[in-house]
């Protein structure tokens, strides 16, 4: 081709284009020619895309990566990886061809893909942080926390390095309150607080790997003013003077947990931080009719502080808003506050407790909780490397380095969440470490109304989780999780389901598998199977369903524990069924020898997807299931093993 039909071409954005074959076939042909300095937007589709460079060099920006291409060079995009080409100092050529092609895009959505995606960085699941004014109740563990520890295993399950954080907020002005109350300073409060938080999470059986502490450190303020550093550097911090809510009875102003009003955005009541209501991030300035905590009106005083520039990031945030492996939620949380126009965040605050702002003329304010968010996961990452045996700074770790992020939080905590976190990494430079997996839960109520700390309505993690009755809360949490609607916990319920599924159903399963594995009490290993009748060949079929049912809600992008464990009880309920087969049951003279090795491989392979089905959420019932087949280091793996061929130890008597 020519040089001078490319420059008739059209010309969008320094890109010529040109279509040598009809956009109507199947497969589409184009010519880019790119001048220095210009590049394509940013997208992906579900096409499978294939170029080759013709002349010049391009940098080719892939999900995570980028690439440098010469003249000859050519590379497959993968169905919805997305991509953008950037041409380098000169002009540069190149051809592109895009087709759909059902295996290709089938491949990349099966369960095994979705499983263990980018599998090569470790990836750092974060839930939002508890607060430690006082205990962690059920509706906290049912959110994010006691989920994360499920992720976390599921991880490990599909292979990948993962480290589990939790940890407590740094600063909030709801754990002054605490204190005062209590007759006690805001770190005794909070330390006190925060050994019950970890005495909960080893109750549900949560392992995490890494724990933030209230109480800051050289280090962690360190993080703080380096990150601060950076935003100022690039302009995206200014200062600004609100009338701010005043008591003149105390003289003091009144922000974050110390004042009350109606949230501007969704007319509930708030504090002057996020609003539970709508999870937006209220400016104390703007609450309508504030008040303090006695419920006395306030006056308003001129009061200088810092703010973030949020919406200088909105490019940032559209490009996050994009990505495809965001749940509706959060893609339409992001969208809604882009079209309506982002706030300025407000990062400095007459706290009675914080990292220490020494910025002349803001020496008596103490940096807030969103300027916290990201020196937090920072932290995090220095941790991490730590753990791995390394001396990192957060600054010195880029690109693919980075640990992939998961996050977790209840969706009134998803301003921080879904704007303020993505847009400080991306301004940091470090777009890799932008939340990769993004898992918001509703709220869950308790006997039909809102769990409230304040007026004690709400069961406490450690007063009413036992060793006992852990696991089958574990799972009934899970079941009724607050995916995406609120659910209804009911203390009767959880008992009665305990009772019943987990106490009954589920060890008169056991009892019933026990029995077909009866008849080789003498083997040590199962022998190979004999022959099938109708129920084998449907319940093998059944176990195989089971398996990819729950290798597709195990995905990261899109986790469904609900799913799992109520997929999990019809499964109890297949075996018992298969096992306790009444023709064989009660007329041992038909006793088909043939048929029953058939019959105890498909138990034993039933069982044994069933504990791995469950492990990341029950490790410890399950971790007695492998046991009784000898089997170390559970994976995912187990799912894809011909267990009618393999060696299985007989686990008669076992189980
Ligand atoms: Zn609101």
């Amino acid at each position: 081709m020519r040089d001078e039909s490319l420059s008739n071409a059209l010309l969008e954005q320094g890109i010529y284009r040109i279509n040598p074959v009809p956009e109507a076939s199947d497969i589409s042909i184009r010519i880019l020619k790119l001048t220095p300095g210009s590049s394509t937007e940013r997208h992906n589709h579900t096409e499978v895309e294939f170029w080759t460079v013709i002349s010049g060099t391009v940098r080719v920006y892939l999900d995570g990566k980028d690439i440098i291409l010469q003249a000859g060079d050519s590379i497959r995009v993968e169905p919805l990886c997305r991509h953008r080409i950037e041409a380098l100092q000169e002009n540069a050529v190149m051809q592109t061809v895009w087709w759909h092609h059902r295996e290709i895009f089938e491949r990349l959505t099966t369960e095994d893909a979705l499983l263990s995606p980018n599998s090569a960085r470790p990836l750092l699941i974060v839930p939002a942080m508890l607060t430690p004014n006082g205990g962690m109740h059920l509706g906290h563990a049912a959110g994010p926390f006691m989920v994360a520890d499920v992720l976390t295993r599921t991880a490990r399950m599909s292979g990948r390095e993962t480290y589990q954080v939790q940890g407590t907020h740094g600063h909030l002005e709801h754990i002054q309150i605490a204190a005062v109350n209590a007759g006690t300073d805001y770190y005794s409060l909070a330390e006190t607080n925060t050994r019950r938080l970890k005495h909960s999470l080893r109750l549900l059986g949560v392992e995490q790997d890494i724990f933030l502490e209230t109480r800051p450190t050289t280090r962690s303020d360190a993080i703080v003013y380096e990150v601060l550093e950076k935003l100022m550097a690039d302009g995206l911090i200014v200062e600004r003077t609100h009338n701010v809510p005043y008591d003149p009875e105390t003289l003091q102003f009144c922000v974050d947990a110390f004042v009350h009003g109606e949230c501007p955005y969704c007319g509930g009541e708030s504090s002057g931080t996020e609003c539970e209501g709508c999870g937006a991030l209220v400016l104390d300035a703007e609450l309508i009719n504030p008040v303090n905590l006695r419920g006395a009106p306030l006056e308003h005083r001129p009061l200088k502080r810092l703010f973030l520039r949020l919406n200088a990031l909105e490019n940032e945030l559209e490009r996050f808003a994009a990505s495809t492996s965001l749940p509706a939620f959060a893609k339409l949380f992001v969208e809604s506050w882009l079209s309506r126009g982002l706030p300025e965040v407000c990062l400095t605050n007459p706290n009675s407790a914080g990292v220490p702002v020494h910025i002349a003329g803001l020496e008596n304010l103490k940096f807030t909780v969103p300027m916290e968010y990201v020196p937090r996961h920072l932290l995090a990452i220095e941790q991490m490397c730590a753990l791995q045996g390394e001396t990192r700074l957060w600054y010195e770790i880029t690109g693919d380095e980075l640990p992939e992020l998961a996050i977790l939080f209840g969706v009134d905590n998803a301003f921080g969440r879904l704007l303020v976190i993505p847009a400080v990494l991306a301004a940091l430079g470090m777009r890799e470490f932008m939340p990769a997996y993004v898992i918001p839960n509703q709220m869950m109520l308790l006997e039909g109304q809102k769990f409230s700390t304040s007026r004690n309505h709400a069961i406490w993690v450690d007063e009413y989780v036992t060793a006992e009755n852990a696991e089958a809360l574990r799972f009934y949490l899970c079941r009724n999780r607050t995916h995406r609607n609120e659910v209804d916990f009911h203390r009767s319920e959880f008992e009665r389901f305990n009772m019943e599924f987990w106490s009954g159903q589920l060890p008169a399963m056991l009892d019933a598998v026990n029995g077909v594995f009866k008849p080789f009490v003498e083997n040590k290993n199962l022998p190979g199977p004999g022959q099938w009748c109708a129920d084998c060949h449907s319940f093998f079929a059944a176990t195989s369903l089971f398996i990819a049912t729950i290798k597709q809600s195990y995905s990261l992008y899109m986790p469904d524990i609900r799913k799992i464990t109520r997929n999990v009880e019809t499964f109890v309920d297949e075996i018992t069924t298969f096992c306790l087969d009444s023709a064989l049951q009660q007329k041992p003279a038909f006793t088909h020898s043939a048929l029953n090795r058939t019959r105890a491989r498909l138990a034993a392979r039933a069982l044994i997807s069933l504990a791995t089905a469950l492990n990341p959420i029950t490790p410890e019932f399950t971790q007695g299931l492998y046991e009784k087949f000898d089997i170390q280091n559970p994976s995912f793996a187990l799912f894809s093993i011909d267990w009618m061929s393999a060696e299985i130890i007989n686990p008669v008597g076992n189980i």
